[in-house]
């Protein structure tokens, strides 16, 4: 495997999911490992992370950098399964936005209950160190810089901009796009419009984007204030930030491998109707693109 690269652990939104109907794109929920140079960053833990941890122990990494986008169960369940924690000499940052309510360390502390779970945060073994990541304000973590901005959706949660010495990835998987709008894109009030410039602007001429789209059109119908976006109102930040690349994740538990598919047709044929100039990919679990 190249040196760099970007590997999905788990495209899954909401709740993980199993059986036949979900071989294809599997179904842990959301856990984005990046590698580049000796850099080993970590987006997200959902179930996904579990697998991974497993994986890193076994390459004996000892430094991790983990982002947590936010505390909801899908990006966060799987930290009292990921086994690096319990690992002596492993040093892990863990990175997530300001909690007013309580804090990430707390909120840690709280899945390791013992309502929950039989082992208690002060018995891990690893070093866990908690900080705090700020809107539009840069992170320098070797070569890379990383920002971020908050997304429409329930409770703070922030989306991830990364920048390595040749490209700019935007990753944001919840994040309900236009919300409200029920009709196509070229009428759209400016009241629905207009709470999405500054992500819109922050995110623009990535070179890879990946965002969600969890409902159909006649789905979002029922799920708006859900905190996700239909595809045809995802295509908005896409057409808006100009990208030219998107993979599309945090795919709705209900989606078997055929509706994907279906959904992923769908949002190709309006692509080209709104001459969107763009490349979309749904994709699943172990997917990794390689960072040139
Ligand atoms: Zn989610
Ligand atoms: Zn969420």
């Amino acid at each position: 495997m190249t040196k760099n690269y970007l590997k999905f652990w788990g495209t899954r939104g909401s709740c993980s999911v199993s059986g036949p109907q979900y071989a294809e794109f599997g179904g842990n929920t959301c856990a984005l490992e990046l590698r580049y140079d000796d850099l080993v960053c970590i987006f997200d833990a959902g179930t996904g992370i579990r697998e991974l941890g497993c994986e890193l122990i076994d390459q004996n990494v000892k430094e991790i950098h983990l982002f947590l986008s936010h505390s909801h169960w899908d990006h966060f369940i799987g930290i009292p399964f990921f086994d690096p924690i319990y690992q002596p000499g492993v040093h892990i940052t863990i990175w997530a936005p300001p909690n007013i309510r309580r804090s990430y360390r707390e909120l840690v502390s709280d899945l390791l209950s013992p309502e929950f779970f039989p082992i208690r945060l002060e018995q891990v073994k690893a070093d866990l160190e908690f900080k705090t990541i700020q809107q539009k304000t840069p992170l320098a973590l070797g070569p890379l810089t990383l920002d971020f901005h908050s997304t429409h959706h329930p409770g703070l949660t922030y989306g991830f901009k990364i920048q390595t010495p040749r490209h700019t990835i935007g990753y944001i998987t919840d994040n309900e796009m236009l919300q409200g709008h029920h009709g196509p894109l070229d009428h759209i009030p400016e009241e629905i419009s207009d709470p999405h410039q500054s992500l819109i602007q922050f995110f623009t001429n990535c070179d890879l984007l990946i965002h969600e789209a969890q409902y159909t059109p006649e789905e979002y119908l029922h799920k708006t204030g859900w905190g996700h976006s239909s595809s045809l109102n995802a295509l908005y930040l896409i057409q808006q930030t100009k990208t030219s690349r998107w993979l599309v994740t945090h795919h709705d538990p209900s989606h078997t491998d055929l509706d994907l598919h279906a959904l992923e047709a769908d949002t190709q044929k309006r692509l080209s109707e709104y001459k969107i100039d763009c490349k979309a990919t749904w994709i699943g679990d172990r997917f990794v693109w390689p960072i040139k």
